[in-house]
């Protein structure tokens, strides 16, 4: 007989986010008339002069491997575009290209995490940070946050949940999946209480470009000398750049902990594709232009959702402030009956809505916050309204 499968593996649960939008894919090509608000994606194409670099770079013959920790010419333009766009100072030597800003997190727990470690999530939080910190035996430890502080965290609950075995705190600004934003002051008094105990933070700023309403995005690595020694910051090329096929993601760190993640990756990926490194050197060096009409296109989508969603009665939203996706509360679902079947909770919502209404987004339950619903709008606007007309439609329906 064979022997057990390994604990740790066997305990980690599939990406709710990757499992939808592989269930919406398929359904799409079994040709039902599905709405995906699934997986965050932008639903534009990687800009024309991008796939170009990557084109050519394969022409060049490009295609060997690179560095473990990217090339020097890409981790330069890491450099000076975060620079030039957060007021962060870093060396080439401090950054780790990776495959995806998601495997960036996963090397830098490596780096950190000995088992048992703790590591703060302020709750909701994005479904694979909880997963990848019981990867590396690590325990995840939630602090809720809820609509009273529009899902932001206080340095007073940061503050009670400190033990010491606390390790790290992975911060999310703007967030997935609640799309709020901490301001500089918000950051000063959490990244202050960090420091007083010698926490890591892992700062995920992959959504730094899409902020709305005219707001202002702080990087935790810019609040002084400290601040930047005790973060790791992760950003990539994904949702800026209209790039989640490429997988290219980027962390910046100090020296020493940059290098035990390089040792970490270079065993095993060794090295990001180089095809698709020339292209995020394109991305991040050439004219930044075509960001800012997909921001504002974002913009006017988020203005749209809120608006007709407040106009439909049993769920209510929190106004995101940046990224791509809206927090649905449907607690005032829970324990009635939609088609004959009971609701506990965003699970049972999700897949009946899927079923009967022909929508697929994310339950919250693998986010940290079992009652809520993630929207994706990070697609077209038609798209939108028609899926939340459908919304309506099945909650009327379902509730005959
Ligand atoms: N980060 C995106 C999401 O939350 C992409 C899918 C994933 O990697 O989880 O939907």
């Amino acid at each position: 007989m064979r022997k057990p499968l390994a604990k740790i593996g066997s305990a980690v649960q599939a990406s709710t986010t990757l499992a939808i939008d592989a269930m919406y894919k398929k359904m799409r090509a079994d040709g039902v008339d599905v709405i995906g608000f699934g997986a965050g994606e932008p639903d534009f194409d990687t800009p024309e002069h991008i796939k170009e670099a990557g084109i050519k770079s394969i022409r060049d013959n490009f295609t060997r491997y690179t560095p473990a920790a990217g090339t020097e010419a890409l981790r330069k333009a890491v450099c000076d575009r975060l620079a030039a766009d957060c007021g962060v100072s870093y060396k080439p030597s401090q950054i780790v290209v990776s495959s995806g800003a998601k495997h960036n997190i996963y090397i830098a727990l490596l780096a950190l995490v000995d088992p048992g470690d703790e590591v703060i999530l302020p709750a909701p939080y994005w479904v694979s940070y909880y997963e990848q910190v019981k990867l590396c035996a690590g325990v995840p430890v939630e602090i809720f946050c809820d609509e009273s502080t529009k899902f932001k965290m206080t340095a007073a609950q940061l503050e009670a949940a400190i033990t010491p075995n606390t390790k790290a705190i992975i911060l999310n600004s703007p967030s997935n999946p609640t799309g709020m934003m901490y301001s500089r002051q918000e950051l000063e008094a959490i990244v202050g209480v960090c420091i007083k105990h010698g926490i890591y933070i892992i700062s995920d700023e992959v959504y730094y470009r899409l902020v709305y309403d005219g707001a202002k995005f702080c990087s935790v690595a810019a609040l002084g000398e400290e601040a930047w020694s005790h973060t790791i910051l992760i950003n990539g090329v994904s949702k800026s750049y209209a790039m989640t096929g490429w997988r290219i993601g980027y962390a910046c760190a100090p020296d020493e902990i940059a290098k035990v993640m390089a040792n970490i990756q270079s065993h095993s990926t060794s090295a990001p594709s180089s095809v698709s490194q020339m292209a995020a050197l394109e991305a991040l060096k050439a004219p930044q232009e075509s960001i800012e009409s997909m921001r504002v296109a974002f913009e006017q989508r988020r203005d749209f959702f809120m608006q007709r969603a407040s106009t439909i009665s049993g769920v209510s939203c929190v106004r995101p402030e940046g990224a791509f996706y809206i927090m649905m509360n449907m607690e005032q679902l829970v324990g009635k009956t939609l088609y004959g079947q009971a609701i506990n909770n965003s699970d049972d919502f999700a897949k009946l809505f899927l079923e009967k209404g022909l929508v697929a987004l994310v339950p919250c339950s693998g986010f940290g916050a079992p009652n809520y619903l993630r929207w994706s709008y990070a697609t077209s606007m038609e798209n939108i309204r028609e899926g939340l007309d459908r919304l309506e439609r099945f909650l009327t329906e379902g509730q005959k």
